[in-house]
């Protein structure tokens, strides 16, 4: 089977009737780099730095973190790259900085902690600044936003650490390109904020898998809730779907980097919402790439409507398993 997908990676990941997709890699460890096939992709839609965080005994100094950096840029040259500020907390623990709460989802994690921490955000964010220097390919990426607020601040920094580095080119040839700034859609509440985010950033992003967790109220590795725990709960659909319809009104390009879009049900969904970007575990693009390549988007248009009828995740995925028979 995976042959069979594999002998069409260089083909353009599009449905048969031709409507593109964006289809890139989520990374964060060396080997997922390795392992990339950047010529067939569109990029790295996730990059996740907390894993080189996690991998050490100390917070990386800027210096060790812009030679990460050029590396990560460098891997996809012509190629968007979207790196994510350090989203720790939750489940994610650096062994040298220690959070004891009661409620480790629900507390200081993602861009709560760096923002209380400026000096953690300031070194990375300038890391990421200089190591676009000569590439240009850089997006920063906010996680864990749940409040205009916390973007004010973080692009307020952002700003802070561009002028500090221009200051310090001046009087060189050397230019600084203009990053890109997207957040994360992975907290509800700032589902109902998009209109104000559209004017204040470039892109989102969508986490389904914090996002169902905090939709649905279960903890994600819990596994006495797992039962529970599912992305294609209806609530959740629909959650995606208005999206969908209020990021295309307001031309805000929203790309899905959750682990629901690496799986082949969960894509033929997202593409029949209309998302059209798809940031994926490399070791699944093969594979969704194929089975979009077979799909018309006139048949997705006509499942959707069968699809946010369902009342519960089974009927959802008996619904979408049905026309995936038919494609395998
Ligand atoms: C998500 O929440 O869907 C996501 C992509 O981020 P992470 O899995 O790293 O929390
Ligand atoms: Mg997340």
């Amino acid at each position: 089977l995976s042959a069979r997908y594999q002998s069409e990676m260089h083909l353009n990941a599009q449905s048969a009737c031709g409507a593109p997709f964006s289809l890139m890699i989520n990374a964060g460890l060396a080997i997922e780099l390795e392992s990339a096939q950047p010529s067939y992709t569109d990029g790295i839609g996730l990059y996740r730095t907390e894993f080189p965080f996690i991998m050490r005994n100390r917070f990386p100094t800027e210096a060790e973190q812009i030679e990460l950096y050029k590396k990560v840029l460098a891997s996809h040259p012509t190629k968007a790259v979207v790196m994510r500020t350090l989203d720790v907390g939750g489940d994610k623990a650096l062994p040298y900085f220690s959070i004891i709460e009661e409620n480790p989802f629900l507390g200081w994690r993602g861009i709560r902690l760096t923002l209380d921490h400026p000096e953690i955000f300031l070194v990375q964010i300038r890391a990421m600044l200089k190591a676009n220097i000569g590439q240009g390919n850089l997006h920063i990426l906010l996680p864990m936003i749940s409040d205009l607020a916390e973007v004010d601040e973080s692009l307020r920094l952002i700003k802070q650490a561009t002028f500090e580095l221009t200051d310090e080119l001046a009087g060189t040839e050397v230019q600084l390109p203009k990053a890109k700034v997207g957040v994360m859609i992975e907290v509800p509440s700032i589902m109902y904020q998009l209109p104000e985010l559209a004017r204040k950033i470039d892109f989102c992003s969508v986490g389904t898998n914090d996002l169902t967790q905090y939709l649905l109220a279960v903890d994600r590795n819990n596994p006495r809730v797992a039962g529970l725990y599912d992305a294609m709960h209806p609530a959740v659909l629909r959650a995606l779907h208005q999206m969908s319809l209020q990021a295309q009104g307001l031309q805000l390009p929203m790309s899905i980097c959750g682990e629901l879009a690496g799986e082949p049900a969960g894509v033929l969904i997202l593409a029949a919402m209309g998302y059209d970007k798809f940031s994926m575990n490399s070791s699944n693009l093969a594979k969704i790439k194929w089975l979009l390549r077979r799909v018309n988007m006139s048949e997705l248009h006509l499942l959707l409507p069968e699809i946010l009828a369902c009342q519960s995740p089974k009927q959802v995925r008996l619904h979408v398993q049905r026309f995936l028979d038919q494609k395998q």
